[in-house]
C-alpha cells in the first residue's frame, strides 16, 4: 500500500454542513488561484460558500491537502455533489502551461488512493460533467488519467547457484517493470545484508543499472555467512517511483542446489 501525506487542516467554516456524499466518481479541478488551503477556503467563504468545496487540494510543490471531509456533501460540480470527491490543483491552466511534475506525480498517486479506498473508477474533468473549461485547457488531463489507469508492477525472476565464485549464490532478474518505477531493492527475507539494488540511474557502485532482464548474482550476507546449499530464501522486492515511495511489491522463493 502507497503511504500518502495528506495534510490535515482545521479550516474556517460558517454554518453547518450536510452529511451524506456517496462518492462514485472523482472530479479534478483547477481553481484559476495560487496560494495555500486556508486563503482558497477563505476567498470560497467570502464567495458564500460554507467553507472550500473540494476534499483536496493539491499545491504546485506537490503537497496535499485535506478540504472539505468526503463524507459531506460537496460543493465542487453542480449536480455531482452528493456523489463525487472534488481534487483540486492550484494554479490556472488555462494560463499555466505546464504542470511541475511534483504536483502532477502526488495528483496521480492521491487519486489512485481514492479510487482503491472508495472502489470509484470514473475519473473525469470538471467540464465532463458541466459547461466549463475546468480543469483549464492546458492541464494535463490526459497524462493524469493515463496516470492513474496504469498498474505499477514488478516481475521478478531468478536462480541459485550451488558454486559461484567458490560459494553458493542467489541470482536475482528483474524481468519488467511499469515506467513510473525508478528503483528496486530487493533483500533475502530474514537477513537485510543479503540485499539488491537497482536503479535506471546508479548513485554508485553499489547499485546495478536497472533495465529490463537484468540480472545480479549475490553471495554475501550477515557476518560473512553464506548461503547453504539445499536451502530455501524469499527474496522480497519493492519498487519506488521517483518521490521514494513504493509503488509495488513481488517476492520469489530460490532454492540452492546441492
Ligand atoms: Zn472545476
Amino acid at each position: 500500500m502507497i503511504k500518502l501525506k495528506i495534510i490535515k487542516t482545521n479550516l474556517n467554516r460558517i454554518g453547518s454542513l450536510k452529511w451524506g456524499n456517496k462518492p462514485n466518481k472523482i472530479i479534478i479541478h483547477h481553481p484559476q488561484f495560487y496560494g495555500g488551503v486556508e486563503e482558497l477556503n477563505n476567498l470560497m467563504i467570502n464567495m458564500g460558500y460554507s467553507m472550500i468545496g473540494y476534499n483536496y487540494y493539491i499545491r504546485k510543490d506537490g503537497s496535499l491537502w485535506e478540504g472539505r471531509l468526503v463524507e459531506a456533501i460537496g460543493a465542487n460540480c453542480y449536480g455531482q455533489n452528493s456523489r463525487s470527491i472534488g481534487v483540486c490543483f492550484e494554479g490556472d491552466y488555462d494560463n499555466d502551461r505546464t504542470m511541475p511534475k511534483a504536483q502532477l506525480n502526488s495528483g496521480i498517486e492521491l487519486i489512485k488512493y481514492l479510487m482503491k479506498k472508495y472502489s470509484i473508477e470514473e475519473v473525469e474533468g470538471h467540464r465532463a460533467y458541466y459547461n466549463t473549461s475546468c480543469p483549464g485547457r492546458y492541464f494535463p488531463l490526459e497524462e493524469l488519467l493515463n496516470g492513474v489507469k496504469e498498474h505499477s508492477y514488478i516481475s521478478i525472476d531468478g536462480g541459485a547457484y550451488s558454486n559461484y565464485k567458490g560459494m553458493p549464490a542467489l541470482n536475482l532478474i528483474i524481468r519488467d517493470y511499469s515506467k513510473d518505477i525508478l528503483r528496486v531493492f530487493a533483500w533475502v527475507d530474514s537477513d537485510k545484508k543479503a540485499s539488491w539494488a537497482f536503479d535506471i540511474k546508479p548513485p554508485n557502485s553499489n547499485y546495478t543499472r536497472l533495465f529490463k532482464n537484468i540480472n545480479k548474482v549475490i553471495n554475501t550476507r550477515n557476518g560473512g555467512f553464506t548461503f547453504s546449499k539445499g536451502a530455501y530464501y524469499k527474496i522480497k522486492a519493492k519498487g519506488y517511483n521517483d518521490m521514494g515511495r513504493v509503488v509495488a511489491e513481488n517476492q520469489i522463493v530460490l532454492k540452492v542446489l546441492d
